[in-house]
């Protein structure tokens, strides 16, 4: 008899509409693993803000030592309204990020069908942003002089390296040759004189081993603009950290609802486990109420079983997703009036007749 393929994958549903969102990926996930033959161990992890609450941290202090073995991490939302945003993400998140080397941020966004994009005319919109996740702007160089006075400044340093840059930049070379060839690279050389010009010369020397990819470097400022105006125009888009997190939202935006944008953590050497989370929070002010859209989180498991190689279950799920959404079924953030537990029904059903 032979065994079937088997991933260990740590669930951290969270906080709010995590702990609804989560649930409804690993029904998903269990049925597209039996219709692929392969098996998911699922280990829960309680971490968040109710464990934070009790024990005075986001995670347990061997937190990163429990998760170090598993295959991946599904993470929901973590935040909570008492709780200040950097706790939670210092707690839990950034410190996962970093000491499992997930240097690449993914953010695939894609207009589902039948989704209105607050943009007119934009409804085949395919776009991914790889941030930057490690290094750059994020840093914890720096404090802050004479507090109270006067003379009271605030010193924050970035730090990019030639490592750094060079793998996300590689990173992104290769996928942009995998879809259309095109990548651009943000940057604001202009203005920040050293990291940017040094970003931009690594980018390009990576990019020059690509033949079929062609780079264009773009000032940030006037790429937030041509997203809105062309968006059409970008296909996959490289960033530091802080330019990766801002022009991701705006692009997540145009996809009609923060409910459905994706994102992975990526360690691509795979000696660490990857972590895959939707990009919206804990949504304290819907949490509790079963109208959360989990497509998020099904997206990012999505990312998540293409990573441990499964890659016809996460397409049979964007599939399944799909479906769904053209037949009309959408949760009320996308105007519709079905609930998380009806959205998450049809998409069983979309893979059970698939
Ligand atoms: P956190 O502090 O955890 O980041 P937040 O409230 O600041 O939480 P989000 O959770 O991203 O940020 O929520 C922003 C808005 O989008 C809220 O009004 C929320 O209800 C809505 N929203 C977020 N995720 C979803 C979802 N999956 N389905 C429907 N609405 C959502
Ligand atoms: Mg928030």
């Amino acid at each position: 008899m032979t065994q079937a393929r088997t991933y260990t994958v740590d669930l951290i549903a969270g906080d709010g509409i995590g702990q609804e969102v989560v649930p409804a990926a690993t029904r998903v996930v269990d049925a597209l693993a039996d219709r692929h033959g392969f098996r998911v161990a699922w280990r829960e992890r309680q971490w968040g803000s109710a464990y934070f609450f009790e024990h005075g941290r986001m995670m347990p202090v061997d937190g990163i030592e429990i998760l170090s073995d598993g295959d991946a991490i599904l993470l929901g939302a973590v935040g909570h309204p008492e709780l200040p945003d950097h706790e939670t993400l210092w707690g839990l998140l950034i410190p996962i990020r970093r000491e499992f080397l997930q240097y690449i941020n993914l953010r695939p966004v894609r207009v589902l069908p039948g989704v209105v994009s607050p943009l007119r005319g934009v409804d085949d919109l395919d776009i991914v942003v790889v941030r930057e996740n490690v290094e750059g702007e994020y840093s914890a160089v720096g404090g802050r002089v004479y507090r109270g006075a006067a003379e009271e400044f605030a010193l924050q340093e970035a730090v990019f390296t030639r490592t750094g840059v060079t793998r996300v930049a590689r990173y992104a070379a290769e996928l942009a040759a995998s879809r259309s060839g095109s990548l651009t690279s943000a940057t604001k050389s202009n203005g920040i004189i050293h990291s940017m010009p040094f970003w931009d010369e690594v980018v390009s020397s990576v990019v020059e081993d690509y033949d079929g990819v062609e780079l264009k470097s773009v000032l940030v400022d006037a790429l937030a603009a041509a997203l809105v105006l062309r968006p059409h125009d970008f296909d996959v888009i490289v960033a530091s950290n802080l330019f990766g997190d801002i022009l991701s939202d705006l692009i997540a935006a145009l996809a009609g609802s923060i409910g459905i944008a994706p994102s992975a953590n990526i360690n691509p050497p795979r000696d660490h486990p990857s972590m895959f989370e939707p990009i919206h929070g804990s949504a304290p002010d819907i949490a509790g109420k079963g109208i959360a859209n989990p497509t998020g989180q099904l997206w990012s498991a999505s990312l998540m079983l293409d990573h441990l190689g499964e890659p016809a279950a996460a397409a049979g799920l964007m599939s399944a997703i799909d479906e769904v959404m053209a037949a009309g079924i959408r949760t009320a953030d996308l105007g519709g009036s079905a609930g998380t537990e009806d959205f998450t029904a049809a998409v069983l059903r979309a893979v059970a007749s698939s």
